[in-house]
């Protein structure tokens, strides 16, 4: 299968009222890690990089290691996804380069860590969404700001600096025609997201839900959603490792999400736990190897395992067979004729 428009899949999702996990990458064994669980699950997968990853890896290589994964797993939709797009010449650069959607981060100016203001977040978002629709491209806005930094971007801070407001989320989606909307409730970027179990204090459901009865057809995204499990920062700290006690975002409240409108969501912390943790305890059980194939194939394995694991509890596994790609020629002319709606659904308060 060629890769598929993020719309399309998001679409499916929608109907099979599931969500979809969106997987970080850098590497050669980070796209494997996914693609093995995908097989595994059945499970249509977005594949996304970061500005941090296109840079570290070089675009022409992780773009390829992309399409290899399309070519050998033609039962498995794949989307392209650029993560936190900070300008319309980011997201353009993506787009020339083949991937099937991008993320316009307008909620912050092009430095990646000032909050922008709500007229200049719709301004770029628009802008990049008329160049992307008119090539068939999905586009993911967000409106309010996450916590934390990952990869040099992000405002910091705790994540309830700038919780989304419902009313301007609503705005925002009818000015903007985005396909996604990413919101804040709370959720940080990276390892350290909560100090304790997050509850309603933190963690802001009640809003995700509001936002969902007001735009009950809009695809919403849950960034800074890993679950940062307490067994995979212990493997890490038993082999030498020195992580801060933490927690993520409960697998059961990504679940409430889903059942709410979320239909992407966004995980990179897991499997970067997962992996150093399996490297740490290669060296530091056979600390005569020195082979990278010796540590690089449990870290993978590793990763799948978590892979499968969300792709399974966000109900994506087993849907990888419901449906035929449609080309990105297709999309195109279905925003083109309208066929396929950028107007979002809005609900009475
Ligand atoms: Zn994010």
């Amino acid at each position: 299968m060629p890769l598929v428009s993020m719309r399309q899949l998001l679409d499916e999702a929608a109907k099979g009222g599931y969500g979809v996990g969106a997987f970080n990458v850098n590497d050669m064994e980070q796209i494997q890690a996914i693609m093995g669980a995908a097989k595994e699950t059945k499970s249509p997968v977005i594949i996304q990089a970061s500005r941090g990853a296109r840079q570290f890896a070089q675009d022409k290589y992780l773009f390829h290691l992309i399409l290899a994964a399309a070519e050998l797993n033609p039962e498995i939709p794949i989307a392209m996804h650029q993560d936190h797009g900070n300008s319309f010449e980011t997201c353009k650069s993506a787009i020339d380069l083949g991937y099937t959607s991008v993320m316009m981060d307008g909620s912050l100016k092009e430095d990646g860590k000032t909050p922008a203001s709500f007229e200049e977040n719709v301004a770029v978002t628009k802008r990049v969404v008329d160049f992307a629709h008119e090539r068939g491209v999905t586009v993911e806005g967000e409106i309010g700001v996450l916590g934390g930094v990952e990869d040099g971007h992000g405002a910091g801070g705790t994540g309830l600096e700038h919780v989304t407001d419902p009313d301007q989320a609503v705005e925002f989606a009818e000015l903007t025609g985005v396909d996604a909307l990413a919101i804040a409730i709370g959720t940080s970027h990276g390892a350290y997201k909560f100090s304790k179990k997050p509850d309603g204090s933190v963690l802001k459901m009640d809003v995700l839900i509001a936002i969902h009865k007001r735009l009950p057809n809009t695809h919403l995204v849950m960034h800074g959603s890993s679950s940062v499990p307490k067994d995979l920062q212990d493997v890490i700290n038993q082999y030498g490792g020195k992580l801060k006690e933490t927690w993520g975002v409960p697998v059961e409240e990504i679940q409430l999400g889903i059942r709410n409108g979320v239909r992407k969501i966004n995980v990179d912390t897991d499997n970067r736990l997962a992996m150093t943790g399996a490297i740490r305890k290669v060296l530091w059980e056979t600390p005569e190897k020195f082979d990278p194939r010796d540590y690089m194939k449990p870290a993978r394995e590793a990763m799948q395992k978590v892979v499968a694991q969300r792709m399974t509890q966000f109900g994506q596994a087993g849907h990888a067979g419901d449906y035929q790609a449609v080309s990105i020629v297709e999309i195109a002319k279905g925003y083109k004729s309208g066929a396929l709606s950028t107007q979002p659904l809005v609900a009475a308060k």
